[in-house]
């Protein structure tokens, strides 16, 4: 085969010290928190099914494995890549483009590029001579894997939503197919060494999947597993870049069957899914997901997390989670000000998002707030609005598990939220500088200092209630590591916002 080798490759960076959050994470900044090691779920997909293909395939996240600049030039020589495949964001994107101009001048391998940011900006992209494709939306695994059958001659036409250059212009495939998720292999969890990956506040060991693809929304319980109201937030790039503004589920079935060899076969205690708002929102596919589980004598032998909108959290689905064996929920707070949910196109008030945290909390999940701040409309009211009402749902019925991420307002460009300010004059000079993306400096105009604001976010772990109510909900022996990674994590992040 004349492209039978690819690499899958996250080049080492490194900032004072600091590692980029890049693959599965949405919002990109370096951090000193050495706890964040999030499995990419879909370049995970990718080299699964590459190799399922027929492709010699080689996983390489050097930023995750903690690999040094000669550790992958030696496995990158030993291996000789036909083909490079690289994940990007705005921040990183030139640093990339260099990378791969000499990855491109040293093995003479075709470049692939992905991701959310180069799914906006093909054309952009292809500018630099060093890429040779760009591959649009977040179904890289699938188009990746059509793209080498098709480089290969396996099969006669290249699939939809790939960009490339042709007679001097750039040229596209055409649109993506509409992909079965469950015809897609089960990720091979030995082949991107799964293991080496986890956040503080998951049991160990922990594995990561996808439910499906995109935010199911406010969507309640569709006929089939298609969102009908996808979520449409203004600031969520993957929704808008790599899922089209859609959402769908696997097949129940499909999902427990992988369930079950993450169980059994790599002893995993704790599961977090991964989609942007998991499998919450559609009432049907938990039940479904439940007789699975059942069935399969799964329940009660791991835990389940996954990322929900709290508008799904109602009494009912709460109940239903409980028996599935859900422990942890990931909701988006973003603000407290009603103003700024509706620019945003959040769907929820803060009302409906305080009542489902509320309900959720009642029914014993652990919940992780996830709040921003920077908003270039709010003043430091409204940022201290947000801060009151998010130490007051810490506060309200915590126990062991309770948290909050926060971080700062980014409009990464190709986003609705990037559109809004700029037609209302809140970007500032540094907007057209992809590298600066990266929460150390002001894309959007503000009165007050949001990093002030975001590390007082994070400071809500230390009030001496929340610290004691979580202490004194600590029930099992492992909390009690997760206790450790988990200060380790929150003084990591502090550091990033100067503390
Ligand atoms: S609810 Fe969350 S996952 Fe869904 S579109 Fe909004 S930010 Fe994205």
């Amino acid at each position: 085969m004349k492209y039978g080798k690819a690499a899958i490759y996250y080049p080492p960076t490194l900032k004072n010290g600091q590692f980029p959050l890049l693959g599965q994470n949405r919002q990109f900044k370096f951090t000193s928190s050495k706890e964040i090691r999030i499995f990419p779920l879909i370049p995970a997909s990718t080299a699964t099914m590459l190799k399922q293909n027929g492709y010699e395939t080689l996983f390489l996240d050097a930023i995750n494995l903690r690999l040094s600049a000669e550790e992958c030039t030696g496995k990158l020589d030993a291996f000789k890549p036909d083909v490079i495949i690289m994940e990007t964001k705005a921040p990183l994107f030139g640093l990339h483009l260099k990378i791969a101009a000499e990855l491109k001048a040293k093995y003479g391998a075709k470049i692939i590029f992905c991701g959310d940011h180069v799914s906006f900006f093909p054309e952009e992209t292809l500018k630099s001579a060093a890429i040779d494709y760009v591959v649009t939306t977040g179904y890289y695994d699938f188009i990746i894997t059509g793209l080498l059958d098709f480089l290969n001659g396996k099969i006669s036409s290249m699939p939809g939503g790939v960009y490339f250059r042709e007679n001097g212009t750039t040229a596209n495939s055409g649109a993506i197919k509409d992909y079965d998720l469950d015809s897609a292999p089960f990720i091979d969890r030995d082949l991107t060494h799964w293991e080496k990956y986890g956040e503080a506040y998951l049991y160990k060991p922990a594995a990561y999947i996808l439910s499906g693809r995109g935010c199911g929304g406010a969507s309640a319980n569709p006929s089939g597993l298609v969102s009908e109201k996808p979520g449409k937030c203004a600031f969520c790039i993957w929704q808008h870049a790599l899922w089209g503004r859609a959402a769908k589920l696997r097949s129940a079935a499909n999902f427990a069957e992988e369930v079950e060899i993450l169980v059994k076969k790599y002893r995993v205690k704790e599961i977090f899914d991964d989609n942007e708002s998991g499998g919450t929102w559609h009432e049907g596919w938990l039940k479904e997901l439940y007789e699975e589980l059942k069935k399969r004598k799964l329940l009660g032998k791991f835990y389940i997390s996954s990322n929900a909108r709290a508008d799904a959290l109602t009494e009912e689905r709460c109940a239903l989670l409980k028996k599935i064996g859900y422990r942890l929920l990931k909701v988006g707070l973003e603000s407290a000000n009603d103003k700024t949910l509706k620019i945003i196109q959040k769907d929820e008030d803060f009302a409906a998002i305080e009542k489902g945290i509320k309900t959720a909390k009642r029914y014993g999940f652990a919940v992780l707030l996830t709040t921003m701040v920077g908003y270039p409309w709010e003043n430091e009211q409204d940022a201290e609005n947000t801060y009151l009402k998010a130490k007051e749902l810490m506060l309200y019925k915590t126990h062991f598990g309770d948290s909050m991420q926060s971080s700062i307002i980014l409009p990464y460009p190709g986003t609705p939220l990037f559109i809004y300010a700029e037609k209302n004059g809140y970007l500032t000079g540094n907007a057209s500088d992809y590298t600066l993306y990266d929460m150390e400096h002001d894309i959007v105009k503000g009165t007050f200092d949001n990093a002030a604001w975001c590390k007082k976010m994070w400071k809500i772990h230390l009030h001496p209630l929340f610290m004691f109510k979580s202490l004194i909900t600590l029930r099992r022996l492992q909390d009690i590591k997760l206790a450790v990674t988990g200060m380790l994590s929150l003084l990591g992040h502090l550091k990033d916002y100067g503390e």
